[in-house]
């Protein structure tokens, strides 16, 4: 029989609605060229797939470990970040202490600790999307979580919290996790931490600079807590297509990432001055590759509206604290426009 935990529990959401333009997953729009998908399909025509890959993917190690500026033995991988989180769910202290998280945020984290059992320590941002520090510390003080999460800069508010408040719960005592899944787009990072505090992690992602389909994620720690954390990692959890996909990609063609990289921060400048112009709409400031805005219009219809006109974007309203909301991606400047001028066109139809 399925336990109680798991029937109570709400599945990980996402849009599947097909639609010519995708701005839904918060993943980097970008054509890769000939040259490189030939290339790779010569890689795949070599493998051994009838063997296991390496259990280590040390060679994708290695590659991560240059671009990221750390040794192969800080780093451990995962099928997504989504599998580390399960992992630090499942490593870092014992049961019958919790999870904290500041909400609205990523649902992995508190999909991965109610799995387990472990009590979810919810606390709502502020208004202005940052960490309540007197209410989470009051919180800390009173449950004793063993480990927080925080999304940096968080999704999906696209916000980054303020550094110090992090450290002040930290100092409690909390293990504490930094999920910079949007570095790309923000350019801040605790990594100094990570790599010199026995309770501090960076987790990283392939997954929004071009490689969501490759299912890379990356934890970033002490040697010493790497070692420990990667005896609960599913052995070749790496497939052998991804190790090489991703190593390719972030050595010989790291050049078509970083400039649809540079593309998507300038793009995302250009979204909010237009959003922030439109009647009604208000834009919250974004230092990942998606912004969250307000809609004058019940959400759902707007959601459905832009959706007739082939524009998937994520509807947000359903989280407390996000009445209204939706999230667009950004995406290559045609694609930003075909959003701007369908949201446009179903606003006029509305109001
Ligand atoms: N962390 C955050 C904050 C995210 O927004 C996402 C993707 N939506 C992930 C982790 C999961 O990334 P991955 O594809 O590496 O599992």
């Amino acid at each position: 029989m399925i336990s109680k935990r798991i029937s109570s529990l709400s599945p990980y959401k996402t849009e599947t609605t097909p639609a010519k333009i995708k701005l839904s997953s918060n993943e980097l729009s970008i054509d890769f060229p000939e040259e490189l998908r030939k290339r790779i399909g010569e890689e795949l025509a070599r493998l051994p797939f009838n063997r296991y890959p390496d259990p280590e993917a040390y060679r994708l190690k290695e590659a991560i470990a240059q671009r990221f500026g750390v040794k192969p033995e800080n780093i451990m991988l995962g099928n997504g970040s989504d599998e580390l989180i399960y992992y630090l769910s499942i490593a870092i202290g014992e049961f019958d202490r919790g999870v904290f998280y500041p909400v609205p945020t990523f649902s992995m984290y508190g999909i991965s600790a109610h799995v387990l059992g472990r009590k979810r320590i919810e606390v709502r941002l502020k208004e202005d999307f940052d960490i309540d520090l007197e209410k989470s510390l009051r919180k800390t003080r009173e449950e004793k979580p063993a480990l927080a999460y925080y999304a940096y800069p968080n999704n999906p508010t696209g916000n980054c919290f303020k550094e110090d408040s992090i450290r002040v719960i930290r100092s409690e005592g909390v293990f504490t996790v930094l999920d910079e899944a949007y570095y790309h787009y923000s350019g801040k990072t605790f990594l100094e931490e990570a790599l010199s505090r026995e309770d501090t992690v960076v987790l990283r992602t392939l997954s929004k600079i071009g490689m969501a389909g490759l299912r890379v994620g990356i934890l970033i720690g002490k040697e010493e807590l790497v070692k420990e954390l990667n005896k609960i990692r599913l052995p070749f959890n790496i497939t052998y297509p991804s190790q090489v996909i991703a190593r390719l990609m972030l050595t010989e063609f790291y050049p078509f990432i970083e400039e649809a990289v540079k593309e998507v921060i300038r793009e995302r400048e250009r979204v909010f001055i237009e959003l922030s112009s439109m009647e009604g709409i208000k834009a919250y400031p974004s230092e990942a590759n998606f912004i969250l805005f307000k809609s004058p219009i019940p959400a759902e219809l707007l959601h459905e509206g832009l959706v007739r006109k082939g524009v998937l974007i994520r509807n947000f309203s359903y989280m407390e604290g996000l009445e209204n909301c939706l999230r667009v991606s950004i995406g290559k400047p045609e694609e930003n426009d075909a959003f701007l001028q369908a949201l446009y066109e179903v606003l006029k139809e509305h109001t």
